[in-house]
């Protein structure tokens, strides 16, 4: 198998207005060239065509945070995975645990809507994780391993479908497992998807994410089994999501 190319995303949730676009700009201006690593931003819907066109000439990838799993219809509010692709996303999340727990998205909608992704073009990054009591209890690798089985779809392969883990306990909070219980759940995920998708499962890459910063960046890539991250708040400030794209890179 081909070493995988890492892929660090970054997650703005509902933060960001058009001056936020300065910092994708200037993330652009300091990438290493070549960047070595794949490159998303999933800012909020209302600055995805800006996005696509500040990332214009650069490696720079845009992506939504969520679509519906309808092309059309009486959706209030909603948007459909078509609108992204064309306001010029590459790739949309599904199933952020924020998702599943403010709009309660069960695995079944979250399979929909990545669906819906692959339907108009998108690349899926389908989140899992489990809580803290889950971890506690014990039940982490099972929980995850539900929400797999629930949430990804038959029709996955490598080129479409990137899963992200990420500990909900984990998510903005500063928290980080050891790089042991990573590498567990890492391996876990791999080891599912294998034997459900053989090798185009083996190929798939799975991305950490929760509380990824500047300061352990280095020592999460360094993780047997993470393939990139998908990066929350440290994802809104260039220099710092920068640094850890730049802790991504492969060595030399
Ligand atoms: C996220 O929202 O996907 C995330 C990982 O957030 P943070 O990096 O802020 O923990």
């Amino acid at each position: 198998m081909t070493a995988k190319t890492r892929l660090v995303a970054g997650n703005w949730k509902m933060n960001g207005s058009k001056a936020s676009l300065m910092e994708i700009e200037a993330v652009k201006t300091g990438l290493a060239n070549p960047p070595g690593v794949e490159v998303a931003v999933c800012p909020p819907a209302t600055l995805i065509s800006r996005a696509h066109i500040v990332v214009g000439g650069s490696p720079i990838l845009v992506g939504g945070q969520d679509c519906h799993a309808e092309v059309s219809g009486a959706h209030t509010g909603d948007l459909a995975a078509e609108m992204l692709a064309d306001a010029g996303a590459t790739y949309v999340i599904v199933g952020h645990s924020e998702r599943r727990a403010d709009h309660g998205e069960t695995d079944a909608v979250v399979r929909a809507k990545a669906e819906a992704g692959w339907r108009a073009g998108l690349t899926v990054i389908l989140c899992v994780g489990e809580t803290r009591a889950q971890r506690e209890a014990g039940e982490a690798l099972a929980v995850v391993e539900g929400q797999l089985a629930g949430s990804v779809p038959d029709g996955a392969r490598a080129r479409n479908l990137v899963i992200a883990y990420e500990p909900v306990w984990a998510i903005g909070t500063g928290l980080t497992p050891t790089g042991a219980d990573i590498a567990e759940m890492h391996a876990h995920i791999g080891a599912r998807l294998a034997e459900r998708f053989g090798e185009d499962g083996a190929g798939m890459r799975i991305l950490y994410g929760g509380s990824v910063k500047p300061d352990n960046a280095a020592e999460i890539f360094a993780v047997a089994g993470v393939d990139g991250a998908l990066v929350g708040g440290a994802s809104l400030k260039a220099a710092d999501f920068l640094a850890i794209i730049n802790a991504a890179r492969p060595a030399e």
